[in-house]
């Protein structure tokens, strides 16, 4: 099963397929590498958090602007960058993305590394690449000493609502950051669907960070002992809860993030998603490495982790193709991993102090202290 890396492209197998896999897909075919990706789910949208783009991102991952595509720059819906990321990566004959092949377990050998599906398939490559986000099945591989994140004791319910559904009022420009009682909101415009920027055809998306609902989390089972497993959706509340959330929104927010909250909770399109921290003891082993949140998971606060998994696929990218010189795959991974590792781990680190801060407003003690709930 011998590779010649060096003679050819190479190929790499990357295991999912959202913003870190795709970028990654995009950055590897750059150097010559065919690319299969693996993504467990049918890659439909999903909802929820608000990304900053930065200027010339395709640029950087591709060499060159993508035909007929665009990815603007600045604030983006998660959706929006997915589905511009994902057209993209559909015009490149060296990339193919296979959906609903969930990735059971990695391995490797000198020559090799492979990812094995649920279904039983082997799927070879030069390299795979973790692209599988907070709960990796490729970080066990990498990191078996610590294969997990772990919750850090609060959920952000999220939201997106467009401007011209909400009353008009007098919008403030830029992000707003506000903290009132034991809650926390970060609140920003985004383009409208149809990527307009003009005011009353733009979106409003909120991030309302709350440690009051740890005993929600567990009990539905989106968060397990100390591990974050899953997102709160619609089902997953109850009437009460949402009467509740309502009534604090009421109480707390100033408009338009009020209004634009209650819209949301009215017509249950907030998700709640509980908040993990991962901070990496290393990115590579052997043949197999991590991008993305599969290689750190820091506090959305920072609101760094898109960014930092753009960093992750430029540096793999030129690693690999220097690499490739020597046909020295592990030499690569390793150049990777000392290219990316001290900026992941600071960054995880930089969002210690809020998550420790926060997550003790929703201690029992402080609670009772403050009154509030
Ligand atoms: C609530 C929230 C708010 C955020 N806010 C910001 C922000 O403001 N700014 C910012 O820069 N970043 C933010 N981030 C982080 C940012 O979204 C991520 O860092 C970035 O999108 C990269 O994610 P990813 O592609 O690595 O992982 P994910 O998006 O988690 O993708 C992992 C993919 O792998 C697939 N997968 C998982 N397991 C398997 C398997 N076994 N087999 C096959 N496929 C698999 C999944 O289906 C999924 O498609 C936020 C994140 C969250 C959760």
């Amino acid at each position: 099963m011998n590779h010649p890396f060096h003679a050819s492209g190479g190929t790499a197998v990357v295991v999912g397929a959202s913003l870190s896999g795709l970028m990654s897909a995009l950055a590897l075919s750059h150097i010559g590498m065919n690319v299969t990706v693996l993504e467990r789910s049918n890659g439909k949208d999903r909802g929820g958090a608000a990304l900053p783009v930065a200027e010339g991102l395709l640029r950087r991952l591709m060499g060159r602007d993508a035909v007929g595509r665009t990815l603007p720059s600045g604030p983006q819906a998660w959706a929006d960058v997915h589905s511009a990321l994902r057209a993209i990566v559909e015009t490149d004959s060296r990339i193919r993305v296979r959906t609903l092949e969930r990735v059971a377990r990695v391995d490797q050998d000198e020559d090799a590394a492979w990812a094995v599906t649920e279904g039983g398939e082997v799927v070879t490559g030069d390299v795979v690449v973790g692209a599988d986000g907070h709960a990796s099945v490729v970080r066990r591989h990498v990191a078996p000493d610590r294969p997990e994140a772990m919750f850090a004791g609060y959920l952000i319910w999220l939201g997106i609502v467009d401007e011209r559904e909400l009353a008009a009022a007098p919008w403030p420009a830029q992000l707003a950051i506000l903290e009132e009682r034991d809650y926390c909101l970060n609140a920003y415009y985004l383009p409208g669907a149809d990527g307009s920027q003009a005011a009353g055809r733009r979106r409003l998306g909120f991030g309302w960070y709350d440690a009051g609902r740890n005993d929600l989390l567990r009990a539905s089972g989106a968060v397990v002992g100390d591990v974050v497993r899953r997102t709160l959706r619609a089902d997953d509340l109850t009437e009460a809860t949402y009467r509740a959330l309502m009534d604090e929104a009421e109480a707390i927010w100033p408009d338009p993030w009020r209004e634009a909250i209650l819209h949301c909770l009215a017509r249950r399109t907030v998700i709640g998603t509980p908040v993990g921290e991962y901070m990496p003891p290393r990115l590579s082993h052997g043949r197999v490495c991590l991008v993305g949140d599969a290689a750190h998971v820091p506090s959305p606060m920072t609101g760094k982790g898109f960014d930092a998994s753009a960093w992750d696929a430029q540096a793999l990218a030129g690693a690999l193709e220097a690499g490739r010189v020597r046909g020295d795959v592990g030499g690569a991974l390793r150049r990777y991993e000392s290219m990316r590792l001290d900026d992941a781990r600071e960054l995880v680190s930089s969002g210690y102090a809020f998550s420790r801060s926060f997550a003790r407003c929703g201690s029992p003690a402080r609670r009772d202290a403050s009154g509030h709930r």
